[in-house]
């Protein structure tokens, strides 16, 4: 990235955190939480404290960070080294993206850049660079508005699971945009506080229907079952009141695949066993696309496209070296091919943090 590209997201980022400080969600017990950032153009700094809101804020400004991040677990002395730090306990936190979610969108819209010459196209990467020859190719993936929903979907599933099979009050289920292409939910649920990475990953493995495997009565009066029953074997008995499948022996692990695939979430268990992970604080910037980690009240009423912008919408000079089209806002961008366009500063982040292109002077 350029001087002037990094300046000016510096300057965006700055601005956004003086004006909109009250965006910022400070989590519980911020005393004893463990806080990092990536400065644009830097490294991951970690291992930091803050004693209140007017101290994070004022660090927020002062370094105008490309992201923020904060621990999901609780520490005696949040600031030390990690095996001294004391754990107390950490949140229960789900991850879902877009990119995990299976979609047939995904291959009309996937397509790479070289890290070279900066060329781009749409499909699957090629072995070598066209234009520069060169093999530094990388697969970029992007998303629209099926995979969206279908990310939502897979959110839905979640929260039932907790609510239905774990007895998790929807007031304990804090659930965000992570400011890229998936949600965050954040359980705090004293039960689960204390949990290790081994319980939590059953816990994972149980939503996502690893290893499950059910039995089908053929008598079972299902309609009556489907009220009665509870878990795995309640969404089993709704599936079969609306299937013609028959289910011998040796269909059940077919059957039992079938009902995982539309009623598992498919959450990342590698980010709900880690007890120790500082994640993208609620509130904040996402360093590649300057979307805000918000929280979602309503899955359904949310647009991911529009909600989560928040920079604003003066217009400024950037030459784009590839990008497919994209929405944000309610306003459809590109597709751009080594392209100088005037466009919002929401969108010329949206495309320069993640270097596809240069802000130019002027
Ligand atoms: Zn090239
Ligand atoms: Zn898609």
């Amino acid at each position: 990235m350029d001087e002037s590209t990094l300046t000016f997201l510096r300057r965006v980022y700055r601005g956004h955190y003086f004006k909109h400080h009250d965006l910022v969600e400070i989590p519980s017990q911020i005393q004893a939480r463990e806080f990092g950032y990536i400065p644009f153009g830097g490294g991951m700094i970690r291992h930091l404290s803050f004693k209140n809101r007017g101290e994070l804020v004022a660090e927020l400004v002062k370094q105008a960070p490309s992201s923020v991040y904060c621990s999901n677990a609780t520490y005696e002395r949040p600031t030390l080294q990690m095996d001294e730090k004391g754990w107390l306990g950490a949140d229960l936190i789900f991850d879902i993206d877009a990119d995990s979610i299976p979609t047939p969108c995904k291959a009309k819209h996937k397509w790479w850049r070289c890290t070279a010459c900066k060329k781009g196209g749409m499909g699957a990467k090629p072995s070598k660079c066209p234009r520069c020859r060169s093999s530094a190719l990388e697969q970029v993936q992007w998303s629209c508005e099926e995979c969206l929903n279908a990310t939502k979907e897979h959110v839905k599933r979640l929260t039932d699971f907790l609510m239905a099979d774990f007895g998790v009050s929807q007031q304990r289920i804090r659930l965000y945009f992570s400011g890229n292409r998936g949600y965050h939910a954040h359980v705090q649920d004293e039960r689960f506080a204390k949990a290790d990475p081994q319980m939590r990953a059953e816990v994972a493995n149980y939503i996502r229907g690893i290893g499950l495997s059910l039995r089908f009565a053929p008598q079972d009066n299902k309609a009556a079952d489907a009220e009665n029953s509870m878990g795995w074997r309640r969404r089993s008995d709704l599936f079969m009141m609306t299937t013609t499948s028959t289910y011998g022996k040796r269909q059940a692990q077919k059957l039992t695949d079938q009902i995982v695939v539309v009623n598992a979430a498919l959450i990342d268990e590698s980010v709900t066993t880690d007890i120790h992970r500082v994640f993208r604080m609620p509130g904040t910037l996402h360093g590649n696309s300057g979307l805000l980690k918000m929280r979602v009240e309503s899955i359904d009423d949310f647009d991911p496209e529009k909600d989560p912008v928040v920079l604003s919408d003066e217009k400024v000079k950037v030459h784009v070296d590839f990008s497919p089209g994209f929405s944000l806002n309610g306003v459809k961008f590109g597709p751009y091919d080594s392209s100088t366009v005037q466009i919002p500063i929401y969108a010329a982040v949206f495309l320069t943090a993640r270097g596809l292109g240069e802000v130019l002077a002027g």
